[in-house]
């Protein structure tokens, strides 16, 4: 349980109580304007302007507020609901999987998301993931496609990176359309290609889900794609931390050079065919390992 105190302006501190609608209200302390109670944090707001925020969450919804106050970037399109959202995690990373996720938000499930905090999901730290990961992947209707190493190592001779993304959103939405029988009106991909391109890579699939909006950012602008980028990051973070075990090896996040010893160590214990269950081969440092 921790605390984070922080002085805030009246205008932000009404914004922080609005950002909460679902919130438990409580009795107001003395001194104070307002108290609300969240899953994971309770939070004062006093007269003085002094916030304090308490709980295993205090930091999580504190965190944009320390510094300059965060504005949230303003979507293109009209925010309604129900909407489905896509991102992917894991595309940068040397080691480990590709993680998409697709995801359905009704007007309800965005409220109950905006009390997780689940608002600006970059800005969301790992511990905050591995805690509230379970719970959207629980009540939201999704889908979550892991490609593991081997099999990316296998395909990625005849498609490149973009092509899989492609084919892994495409497919996601595919199951998720299944399950529901039918999308809804709006459906958005966080951006990682031009949409004439993304068609252009799906020619060859038997099913294709059309009328995609594409935003780059959409992870803090549309409810559906924060949720799907936290699901596919909690995805993420298992399979790596599962990763670790397995091999009892530190493996690196990201692809930086630091990156690139972590390749030499592995191989060391395990050997270069070891390496293909574990890595995206085709990334510039197996070359600079030295491989
Ligand atoms: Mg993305």
């Amino acid at each position: 349980m921790s605390t984070v105190s922080i002085a805030l302006s009246n205008t932000e501190i009404d914004d922080l109580f609005q950002r909460y609608p679902m919130a438990e209200k409580r009795k107001t302390p003395a001194y104070a304007k307002w108290q609300i109670k969240l899953s994971d944090c309770v939070i004062t707001a006093y007269e003085s302007g002094k916030v304090v925020f308490q709980g295993d969450g205090a930091e999580f919804h504190s965190s944009s507020y320390q510094g300059a106050v965060k504005r949230m970037p303003v979507p293109s399109i009209s925010i309604t609901y129900p909407q489905c959202g896509s991102d992917e995690v894991g595309t940068g990373d040397y080691f480990g999987p590709v993680c998409v996720c697709a995801a359905y938000v009704s007007e309800k499930d965005a409220e109950w998301l905006k009390s997780l905090g689940v608002q600006d999901s970059k800005a969301i730290k790992d511990d905050t993931i591995l805690t509230i990961g379970p719970k959207l992947m629980e009540r939201l209707v999704h889908s979550l496609l892991i490609l593991d190493n081997e099999t990316y190592n296998r395909i990625h001779p005849d498609h490149n990176m973009v092509a899989i993304k492609c084919k892994l959103h495409n497919q996601a939405f595919v199951h998720l359309r299944h399950k529901l029988k039918a999308l809804p009106k709006h459906i958005i991909i966080d951006q990682f290609v031009k949409k004439e391109s993304y068609y252009r890579y799906l020619r060859q699939e038997a099913e294709v889900i059309e009328g995609i909006h594409f935003e780059t950012k959409a992870e803090n602008k549309y409810m559906a794609v924060a949720a799907a980028s936290v699901i596919a990051r909690y995805a993420f973070l298992m399979r790596f931390e599962a990763m670790c075990q397995a091999y009892d090896f530190p493996f690196l996040k990201g692809a930086s050079a630091k990156v690139d010893q972590n390749i030499v160590d592995f191989v060391q214990r395990y050997g270069q065919a070891s390496l293909t269950k574990v890595a995206k081969l085709h990334f510039a440092n197996t070359k600079k390992a030295g491989l």
